[in-house]
């Protein structure tokens, strides 16, 4: 059976699955998003999710035309559709189709597509052995001109940053802000590890606030791990015993190289070890379940 695409309340075939050409977040960027996990049938932190995305859609003046609980209900049913126990949920809410100016005024509706899937992960080798990043000369979007916690439609500074590290030869790209203060990666969150005291740059250095970033400070909170979000520069990247990166996709993914400096002695080291166990085991945990 072809592939269940939800849009604004009705399941289209994978190839009947269309959206206007109007649609100003085909033709602008002009729209918000979210990437969320299924594990073992359960949600991970599906509130959460919607709680960002609202948020996001707040920030630009977007109405979604659904409540929380119709988008929860909404999502849910897409999984089941698909019978899908283990994978990925793309939901996206578009200005809606308009005229070819910018007015997003002028888009009377919004839409709403949500689309579970498979998921394509990093090979375990990565996890194995670690990723190796590169420094990039894209900088993250200032805040002032596109605040990094609306997760909207338009990427095209992290797409930028990942044709640079391509390039180069690195899966992830190490994006820094206008000052040189580390920010994060294309589609992830960094932490560094120095003498057992985990860093991660504050959200207001323009970093998404990733759900996966948020879950890590939680553990590590629990463990007992001293943890701060504080800014730092490559400095502190390179000097690191450990240095990891989480997201939804990745999870926790430990890094061993950034710009040919290896990081501690090029091996993933023992705190990112037990954070990518402890992940793991909320994963299963921390769900709506989709099958009651
Ligand atoms: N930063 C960016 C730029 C992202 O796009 C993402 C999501 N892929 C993340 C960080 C990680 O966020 P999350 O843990 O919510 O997936």
């Amino acid at each position: 059976m072809s592939l269940q695409i939800y849009i604004d309340g009705q399941f289209f075939n994978k190839e009947d699955a269309k959206i206007s050409v109007f649609d100003h977040t085909l033709l602008y960027g002009d729209g918000v998003f979210e990437g969320i996990r299924v594990y073992d049938g359960c949600i991970f932190r599906l509130g959460q999710h919607l709680r960002r995305l609202y948020a996001s859609a707040r920030y630009i003046m977007l109405d979604v035309p659904l409540s929380i609980d119709e988008l929860t209900a909404a999502t849910a049913e897409t999984v089941r559709r698909n019978a899908i126990r283990d994978g990925y949920i793309r939901l996206v809410v578009t200005r809606g189709a308009g005229t070819l100016g910018l007015a997003p005024w002028l888009c009377p509706r919004p839409s709403i597509i949500i689309i579970a899937d498979s998921i394509k992960l990093y090979p375990q080798e990565d996890y194995d052995h670690g990723l190796k990043l590169v420094t990039v000369p894209t900088m993250r979007n200032r805040n002032e001109s596109l605040n990094a916690r609306v997760k909207s439609c338009n990427y095209l500074n992290n797409i930028l940053a990942k044709i640079e590290a391509h390039n180069a030869g690195c899966k992830e790209a190490l994006m820094l802000d206008h000052n040189g203060y580390v920010v994060e990666c294309t589609g992830d969150n960094i932490f560094v590890i120095k003498d057992g005291r985990i860093r991660t740059p504050p959200v207001y250095l323009g970093a998404l606030q990733g759900i996966t970033r948020d879950c890590v400070i939680e553990i590590a909170r629990d463990k007992g791990i001293p943890l701060t979000e504080e800014p730092f520069t490559r400095f502190d990247v390179f000097d690191a015993d450990e240095v990891f990166l989480t997201g939804t996709a990745a999870e926790v993914i430990p890094v061993v190289e950034v710009d040919k400096r290896p990081i501690g002695d090029g091996k993933p080291g023992k705190i990112t070890h037990e954070l990518i166990a402890a992940f793991r085991q909320r994963t299963s945990q921390d769900g709506y379940q989709v099958y009651r």
